[in-house]
């Protein structure tokens, strides 16, 4: 099969790339390298199943392909808030340019939507069929609703053109090839005690996420896509255990013991969402999937990454 993976050079797409090329699958890797690195796919350079397409999402793209993965957007608070009207780009006008590929090559297409369509919920954990608690017009919003809306329209063009979409909903996902400035907190707290840097807290600490292993989102995805089920979502992919943040600090504190580092307090941004968790029961019954990786197991091997990468 021959398989495009937009936003393939950033953290989840490396991943996402190097476990396709590994089953077999011939890999389209298409990114604008926005907040993605060549760095993330230089292993897979060689192989003769992969190519790397630079390309904007929001420009119409004519390929043949299969199967289509959309993960194009950044999606850190810090990258998505700097170019606002990019990020709605990217969701909106990067949806329809995907949809009409899907539409025109009859490939099976997968949006990469996300916790952040529940906003900062009432709902706790959150099921598939809450509809959530959004700002239109705060500082998270150009993320939150450009992502909403790209849900609109993979239903609309699922119920208008009969287009075979897949939606699935990432919760807090974190791993190697997260790049040291992402600004997303494991990254940056892991970062932080590396370099005996103080570790930020915004707010007092009490806010939750649930935090999900990339391996585990991959084998998530990859069902998705490959359900036999006619299945299309939207489905929450993510690990249900909940943390706070000062519980997580506390935690990579923990696994670098070395580390010089002190916990500081920094104001909250604004819209931060209080809590966060998903319920997974929609993805264990129709995917027979569920996460494996422990928050410990899996924080030991993004620090080793982190360790390796801030030294060379
Ligand atoms: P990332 O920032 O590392 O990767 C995004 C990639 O998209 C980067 O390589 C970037 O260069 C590329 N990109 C951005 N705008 C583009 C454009 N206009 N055209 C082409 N490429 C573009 O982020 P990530 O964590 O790997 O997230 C991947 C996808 O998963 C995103 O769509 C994100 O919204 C979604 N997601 C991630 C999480 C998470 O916790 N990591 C949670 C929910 C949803
Ligand atoms: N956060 C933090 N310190 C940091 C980065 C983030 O305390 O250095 C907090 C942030 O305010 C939020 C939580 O950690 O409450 C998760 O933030 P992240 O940016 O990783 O993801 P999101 O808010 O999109 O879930």
């Amino acid at each position: 099969m021959k398989i495009l993976v937009t936003g393939g050079a950033g953290f989840i797409g490396s991943h996402l790339c190097e476990r396709l090329l590994k089953e077999g699958e011939d890999v389209i890797c298409l990114d604008n390298f926005y907040t993605g690195t060549k760095d993330n796919i230089l292993d897979l350079m060689d192989n003769k199943k992969f190519e790397l397409l630079r390309h904007d999402v929001t420009f119409p793209l004519y390929v043949e392909v299969d199967q289509i993965y959309n993960l194009a957007c950044p999606a850190s608070p810090v990258h998505y808030q700097s170019d606002p009207v990019q990020t709605t780009k990217t969701s909106v006008h990067g949806a329809i340019n995907m949809l009409g590929l899907a539409k025109r090559t009859k490939a099976t297409i997968l949006q990469a939507s996300t916790s952040e369509v529940y906003g900062d919920p009432e709902v706790h954990p959150q099921p598939e069929s809450y509809w959530g608690r959004v700002n239109p017009i705060g500082i998270r919003s150009c993320y939150d609703e450009g992502k909403r809306c790209a849900e609109t329209l993979f239903f609309d063009y699922y119920r208008q053109n009969k287009v075979d979409i897949r939606v699935i909903r990432i919760f807090n996902t974190y791993g190697p090839n997260m790049h040291p400035n992402d600004g997303r907190v494991v990254s940056n707290f892991i970062v932080q005690a590396l370099k005996n840097k103080d570790i930020t807290i915004y707010g007092d600490g009490s806010q939750t996420r649930s935090f999900q292993y990339v391996d585990d989102l991959i084998d998530g995805m990859i069902k998705m896509m490959n359900n036999k089920e006619d299945f299309i979502g939207p489905v929450n992919i993510g690990n249900p255990v909940e943390f706070t943040i000062k519980q997580l600090a506390e935690k990579v504190l923990e696994l670098i013991p070395e580390s010089k580092s002190k916990i500081i307090f920094k104001d909250l941004p604004q819209d931060d969402p209080k809590q966060r968790k998903p319920d997974i029961a929609l993805a264990k019954e129709k995917l027979q999937w569920e996460p494996r990786t422990e928050l410990e197991k899996g924080l030991k091997k993004t620090i080793g990454y982190f360790k390796v990468k801030i030294t060379s």
